[in-house]
């Protein structure tokens, strides 16, 4: 059900959830669906739809625009969170991600046994988050077991057969509203920021202080346990206005705040295969269900670990969009909509329509040209694809075009180092929240050596090799330059096995408290190659179901 006011809430909820975004609302609609006698309270700041300005993204100061975006393009703020814009991309952590290695300097303080035990709610996940329940290996698919990447390809140090799969893209808000309105047991307020936590000397959370902007008025909400699952940053920015909970462990732990990663993404190479072109693998594949997914290269645990390198995925990628030597009619045309004012922002979110226009108008003569020069296929191909990726429920997640050369660009997304420098904290206000975030060279050396690696390996199958679009000595600064991120957000309150390295346990309950936990990807120590939210929707149900089966208080009798 929806509270129509806050006049409306129960006294005292079993669970009280704050944040509807994918990870707080699979949270509390697992517990809400398991527990039919339980009361669950969903929160959230934003309304049914996002405005045009809110509050919390007016006071965050992002010191390093170069390589973080925007606060507005960073996150959502509204019934969804940011799956509002989300692309949807549904990747897989991997076991390295959960090895204590060298790179990452003593920082990985969760573990391969946690990684196990998380995995067992792939499929659970799968099915919100509706990327289909095929498996993220081609090696575990008897159709495409034996297909490679590309002709001659053959794994050893690198690997082709792990997969991204693709939600609809899911809107959380707009598909889960009508299962929350009919569900009795759970109760959505929205325009609620969670402001002030209370608990007890025993870090016992009695009460949480929410403010409801549109009538001006404080409401307390009291639960047995509560789940902040505000998205990274604003999750952080609670627990650092509210230090006082950290009391009965003598302070804030050191981690809070600290270890901010996302993703080092841009493109420095291309590959050029050797073999038939029609035999590369470069597009999508469909399950029976209609889901999308494909294929990309990563480097093997193995490989990883000798090198001493941070996970990285590989994809096979289009030229720049915004350069018109690719002489493709239909990339012209479709950088030129994407240029083009109101129609660019309707076709794409800002964090993703930079990463195809770069923030440039550039040589539109040259693409009117390309067009021209092109047609029918550059009409036909964007407006099929537009059909198909606008028109319909489960959409085309992007766009990958055949290339008769064989020759394709490489998109690099890799881990970032976990950097204590790297953190979110309250400025002297103690509201704002600052944003320091840098690559370091760890970050920028290991993007580089991947690819050494991947054309060594290229060669040594016979079946094609790496052509850099800069010289040595210009790669780090080209990779500082192009790299931005912000919209994968982790690391600032990490799991650890104690609070003196970490600021969550393995259950994701924040150290010094009783019944306050974290549901959001800042609980993971490491940032991995992968996007973080169907990961992050595993930990969710984990989490919901850990609720349901820890002894709790009943909620007052009489509540919704
Ligand atoms: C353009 C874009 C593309 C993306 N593409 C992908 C992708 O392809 N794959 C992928 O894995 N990830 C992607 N992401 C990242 C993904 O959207 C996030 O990882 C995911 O939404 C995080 O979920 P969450 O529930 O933790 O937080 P959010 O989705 O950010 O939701 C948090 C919610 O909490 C609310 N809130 C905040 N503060 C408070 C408060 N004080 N009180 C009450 N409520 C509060 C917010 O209003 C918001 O609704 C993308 C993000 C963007 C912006």
């Amino acid at each position: 059900m929806i509270a129509p006011h806050p006049s409306a809430l129960s006294d005292r909820y079993d669970l009280c959830v704050i944040g509807s975004g994918p990870a707080g609302m699979i949270a509390a609609i697992e517990f809400a669906r398991n527990n039919p006698s339980r009361h669950v309270l969903l929160t959230e700041f934003g309304g049914h739809k996002e405005a045009a300005r809110n509050s919390l993204d007016d006071s965050i100061h992002n010191l390093n625009p170069a390589n973080h975006h925007d606060p507005y393009e960073c996150t959502n703020k509204g019934l969804g969170g940011s799956s509002i814009t989300w692309g949807g991309r549904c990747v897989m952590y991997d076991e390295v991600d959960f090895i204590e290695r060298p790179v990452v300097r003593d920082h990985c303080t969760w573990d391969t046994a946690l990684f196990e035990e998380v995995c067992r709610y792939r499929e659970d996940s799968a099915a919100y988050f509706e990327c289909g329940t095929g498996p993220f290996r081609t090696t575990d698919m008897p159709h495409l077991r034996e297909h490679r990447i590309a002709d001659g390809f053959r794994e050893g140090d690198v690997l082709d057969s792990v997969v991204e799969r693709w939600s609809m893209p899911t809107r959380f808000g707009s598909r889960y509203r009508r299962e929350i309105e009919n569900t009795p047991n759970l109760t959505l307020g929205l325009n609620l920021e969670a402001r002030d936590i209370h608990s007890d000397a025993h870090g016992r959370v009695t009460s949480i202080e929410f403010r409801h902007a549109p009538s001006g008025t404080t409401v307390p909400v009291r639960a047995a346990s509560f789940v902040i699952a505000a998205g990274t940053q604003e999750t952080t920015r609670i627990l650092l206005r509210n230090t006082r909970i950290f009391d009965t462990i003598g302070g804030p732990p050191a981690a809070l705040g600290r270890y901010y990663q996302g993703h080092v993404s841009g493109k420095i190479a291309s590959v050029r295969f050797s073999g038939v072109p029609r035999a590369t693998d470069h597009g999508f594949h469909r399950d029976p269900d209609g889901s999308y997914f494909r294929r990309r290269f990563q480097l093997r645990t193995e490989a990883l670990c000798r090198e001493n390198l941070l996970n990285t995925a590989i994809w096979l990628d289009n030229p720049l969009y915004h350069e018109p030597a690719h002489r493709n009619g239909a990339m012209s045309l479709m950088y030129l909509a994407m240029v083009t004012p109101v129609l660019g922002k309707r076709l794409a979110p800002p964090a993703i329509a930079n990463s195809v226009t770069k923030g440039r108008v550039h040589r539109v003569p040259a693409h009117i040209l390309n067009v021209i020069r092109d047609i029918p296929s550059s009409i036909v191909i964007p407006a099929t694809t537009f059909f198909w990726r606008y028109c319909l429920k489960r959409k085309l997640p992007g766009i990958f075009l055949h290339n008769p050369q064989n020759r394709y660009a490489l998109h690099f997304h890799a881990e970032q180092l976990p950097d204590p420098d790297n953190r979110m904290r309250l400025a002297d206000d103690g509201e704002t929240l600052e944003i320091h975030y840098r690559l370091t060279d760890g970050d920028v050396q290991s993007v580089i050596r991947v690819h050494e690696i991947l054309d060594a390996w290229l060669r040594e199958c016979g079946c094609g090799e790496l052509e850099y679009w800069f010289p040595e000595n210009q790669r780090a600064d080209a990779i500082r330059r192009m790299s931005r991120d912000g919209i994968h957000q982790s690391g600032t309150t990490r799991i650890a096995a104690s609070p003196e390295s970490g600021v969550v346990d393995r259950n994701l309950r924040v150290w010094g408290t009783e019944n306050l936990h974290v549901c959001s990807s800042s609980v993971f120590p490491t940032s991995s190659q992968a996007n973080p939210t169907f990961f992050l929707g595993m930990f969710a149900i984990r989490l919901a179901r850990h609720l349901a089966s820890s002894p709790q208080e009943p909620a007052v009798p009489g509540a919704p």
